[in-house]
């Protein structure tokens, strides 16, 4: 982790591979934010990553926040994970048969968080799509509600915008999308409890479901104002609806116990299902969707609802997950907690000195910064984020070996391998990247 940064930026391995994958894949890449569209410049192509750290294929390290974008609570190449996956491994890699540590995740993830039985699949999309099939199903109803702002994966249904008006059916968010598959979704703006109420009162013998990031963190991390989640559970329960908490980001990451030990825990409300991924797959593509016994029952092969998958359940992803969350201890969260605080309050001096706009948000150990005045309580806020700015921060961090997510809508991610070195790069990078965005 001490290979020196090339100051001149010059990163000719990864521009050659770059070339290479633009030849053969959409973009370079395999998910459209990896391409640094949004900041411009070449994406590193890391070529190995270490505890808090990334090394690209020049040669050249970073402090990573991306952390895979949420997975890698205990930072990269965690010994322990390691070990239990190479021993998996070694033991075949795919039966399509029930195995033992799929049980043992299932059984964490029900001690952990406000599920009674869960169901694996292999992304955070699947767990999305799942869990409206089966609201669906559950309840006999067609319509869906979801917020503007909160990304759910790319499922058809929830890659909407809002129609024209308030409580009006939505339109495609991308080509692609049919009309037939938006034309039951409504989309409202979040923290926004009239606009939710005038949906139900128009709509509310209709809807199967309302999905709502339990704190969002894909527009920037946006937390629901208090009491927020409780009023969503409680309108979904009064109109005979579900309410579905995807806690594919914040789950066992912004607590111990996900968004819902910060509030539905100690407000005494519990959601009916919630979609996980990220930290519960170790690194891998592991994700899953739980909730009521009562409703996951209606899944087949037990009821009519239908949903299966080749790898859902993998023994080594399992492996990885199950091992992660056994090491995801108290102290690693007051670790990552403490960390980003220090992060945090440094970032907001160095903008503040620098006379940058900004607010930063957090929920639990999680926290983004908004290159705009806040507060950010919404998606129409977290738009007038200054994207010129954050790309010019952006491209100065990454220069002083800090790899930051390349997009200002999101979320930093800290792990527990983020220790006092890993910090400190971090903070003495801050002033000039704060000059750069001025
Ligand atoms: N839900 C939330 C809250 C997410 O943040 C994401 C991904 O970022 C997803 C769902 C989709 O997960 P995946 O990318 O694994 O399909």
């Amino acid at each position: 982790t001490d290979a020196t940064y090339d100051p001149a930026g010059s990163v000719p391995a990864s521009e050659a591979l770059f070339a290479r994958a633009k030849a053969v894949t959409p973009g370079g890449v395999n998910s459209p934010v990896r391409a640094f569209n949004a900041v411009g410049g070449t994406p590193r192509f890391i070529r190995e990553a270490q505890g808090a750290w990334l090394t690209d294929v020049d040669g050249n390290t970073y402090v990573d926040l991306i952390c895979s974008w949420g997975p890698m609570l205990l930072g990269h190449a965690h010994p322990e994970v390691l070990a239990a996956v190479t021993a998996a491994v070694a033991r075949g890699t795919s039966y399509g048969t029930p195995t033992e540590p799929e049980v043992a995740l299932a059984e964490e993830i029900v001690r952990r968080a406000p599920v009674e039985e869960v169901r694996f699949v292999s992304s955070g999309t699947e767990a999305t799509m799942s869990a409206i099939r089966l609201a669906r199903g559950f309840t006999g109803r067609d319509v869906v509600i979801k917020f503007a702002g909160c990304y759910h994966g790319h499922v058809d249904a929830l890659l909407a915008a809002a129609g024209s008006g308030l409580a009006t059916f939505a339109v495609p968010g991308t080509p692609g999308v049919p009309a037939s598959s938006t034309e039951l979704t409504l989309v409202l703006p979040y923290n926004d409890r009239s606009a939710v109420e005038k949906a139900f009162a128009e709509y509310g013998d209709r809807v199967a479901c309302l999905i709502t990031e339990a704190s969002p963190g894909n527009m920037g991390i946006v937390p629901p104002e208090p009491g927020f989640n409780a009023f969503l559970a409680e309108t979904c329960r009064s109109h005979g609806a579900l309410f579905v908490s995807d806690e594919v980001m914040t789950g066992f990451r912004a607590s111990a116990q996900g968004q819902w030990g910060l509030d539905g825990k100690v407000e005494g409300w519990t959601p009916d299902l919630v979609t996980f991924g990220k930290v519960m797959g170790g690194g891998f593509p592991a994700a899953a969707f739980g909730g009521r016994a009562d409703i996951m029952r209606r899944l087949s092969p037990e009821g009519p609802v239908y949903q299966a998958g080749t790898l859902s359940g993998n023994p080594i992803a399992t492996t990885a997950g199950l091992t992660t969350l056994r090491l995801a201890t108290d102290e690693v969260y007051a670790h990552i907690g403490a960390a980003a605080e220090t992060v945090k309050t440094a970032v907001g001096e160095a903008l503040t000195t620098a006379g940058v706009a900004h607010t930063i948000q957090s929920t639990g150990t999680m926290f983004s910064v908004f290159f705009t005045d806040g507060p950010v309580r919404n998606f129409d806020d977290a738009s007038r984020t200054d994207s010129a700015a954050y790309a010019a921060f952006f491209h100065a961090m990454l220069e002083h070996r800090v790899y930051l997510p390349p997009s200002a809508y999101e979320t930093w991610f800290l792990s527990a391998a983020h220790d006092e070195r890993a910090v400190q790069t971090i903070l003495d990078a801050l002033p000039a990247a704060a000059e750069a965005a001025a």
